[in-house]
């Protein structure tokens, strides 16, 4: 929405449903007979660490049985999604929760590539018969009326006035969307995401529900001792950005030993599958540390300067400065803001002046260079 959160309160009573513990897959036949006693007027499929696909016909089907509007959020695999809408439908990249979902939101920020904020899709027009009965999906009328109560939610009920220039970045970002480039790309971390399962697997690492359909990993550290937090905070220190997750044991209870990693940033910077068996040595090894430090009771303060993390550090920075750092891409290289850094390169001064911050040479030819503003 990209505005500020105005203070204004509404409750909901809300009731979550769970993945099957032993899988990790959401157990749809609890969630029936859940939503059937329940009978929630919203049922709202989507998450932010889930590696498999949501079975939007299934959801459809529950929702229409105790007639509940369904919402998908889709913010993690807006992406993955608008790779397949966008086009040729025989590549199936994803399937699209756009066909069984009153409403679709995203956050624009994430496999969408956009600006921070997010979107909201709602239908319009009549409501569809089934079997000569009307669905009441909400209310008894038989045409849908999200459009008005959506947007007096949004403004002014949320947001104030309209921010034209994250609106003008989402255009952009869809603008990019909708090219046979970014479905080429989206294809890619698909399948650098199952690469890197596989490469954790061989490992003996354990992936929740065993692997991943779309661009993530939940990984469940507890096996090797770890909590989220440990690793996380190892990973960090070595450039490595992930995030701890809590995750369900087999018990189902919420444990805090989980991490989740996705490939969409790394495969921006044109990273290969052979390279994503790298990044999962970085990460098996920053376990491994993590292990250590953890028994060693080290304190947090002194990791910096931990032996292995720094030989851990210096593998990771010199792996990833192999890589172009989008920002500075030779598209860029012509135009009214580029600055000449000294060699034949040149880029826009603001990107060129953080790159410098961090390094002293060019990232195409690695020349030693200084900054020079070219007006
Ligand atoms: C990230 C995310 C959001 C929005 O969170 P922000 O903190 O605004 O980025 C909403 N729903 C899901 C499923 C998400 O993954």
């Amino acid at each position: 929405m990209g505005g500020k959160f105005r203070g204004r309160l509404f409750f909901f009573e809300s009731l979550p449903y769970k993945v099957d513990p032993k899988s990790g897959i959401v157990d749809y036949d609890k969630l029936e007979e859940r939503a059937v006693d329940f009978r929630p007027k919203i049922l709202i499929c989507g998450g932010s660490s889930y590696p498999r696909e949501w079975d939007y016909v299934r959801f459809r089907q529950i929702a229409d049985k105790c007639g509940a509007v369904l919402m998908c959020d889709m913010a993690q695999i807006s992406g993955l999604i608008a790779a397949k809408t966008c086009l040729a439908n025989f590549l199936q990249e994803s399937v699209s929760p756009f066909e069984y979902c009153d409403i679709v939101t995203s956050t624009n920020h994430k496999s969408l590539r956009g600006p921070r904020g997010g979107i909201i899709f709602y239908r319009k027009g009549s409501k569809p018969k089934k079997r000569g009965l009307l669905l009441n999906q909400g209310d008894g009328s038989d045409r849908y009326n999200f459009e008005e109560k959506i947007n007096f939610a949004v403004f002014p009920s949320l947001q104030g006035g309209p921010h034209n220039n994250h609106i003008a970045a989402l255009a952009i970002a869809l603008k990019q969307v909708a090219t046979p480039e970014y479905k080429a790309y989206m294809q890619q971390v698909k399948k650098k995401a199952r690469a890197l399962a596989s490469a954790l697997l061989d490992k003996n690492c354990r992936l929740v529900t065993g692997g991943t359909d779309n661009h993530l990993l939940l990984w469940d550290l507890r096996n090797l001792g770890l909590t989220g937090k440990s690793f996380e905070k190892v990973c960090e220190i070595c450039h490595i950005t992930l995030n701890k997750i809590a995750i369900f044991d087999e018990k189902g209870m919420i444990t805090p030993g989980g991490v989740r990693i996705a490939t969409p940033a790394m495969m921006s910077r044109g990273c290969l599958e052979s390279d994503f068996e790298i990044i999962a040595d970085f990460l098996f090894r920053a376990a491994q540390i993590a292990n250590l430090v953890q028994r060693q009771k080290a304190s947090l303060m002194g990791l910096q300067s931990n032996k292995d993390i720094v030989e851990l550090r210096t593998r990771v920075e010199n792996f990833a400065t192999q890589f172009a750092l989008p920002g500075l891409d030779e598209e860029y290289m012509t135009g009214d803001e580029v600055g000449k850094i000294g060699c034949e390169h040149g880029y826009h001064m603001d990107c060129i002046k953080q790159w410098l911050q961090l390094k002293n040479w060019c990232p195409i030819c690695k020349a030693s260079v200084e900054p020079r503003e070219t007006s």
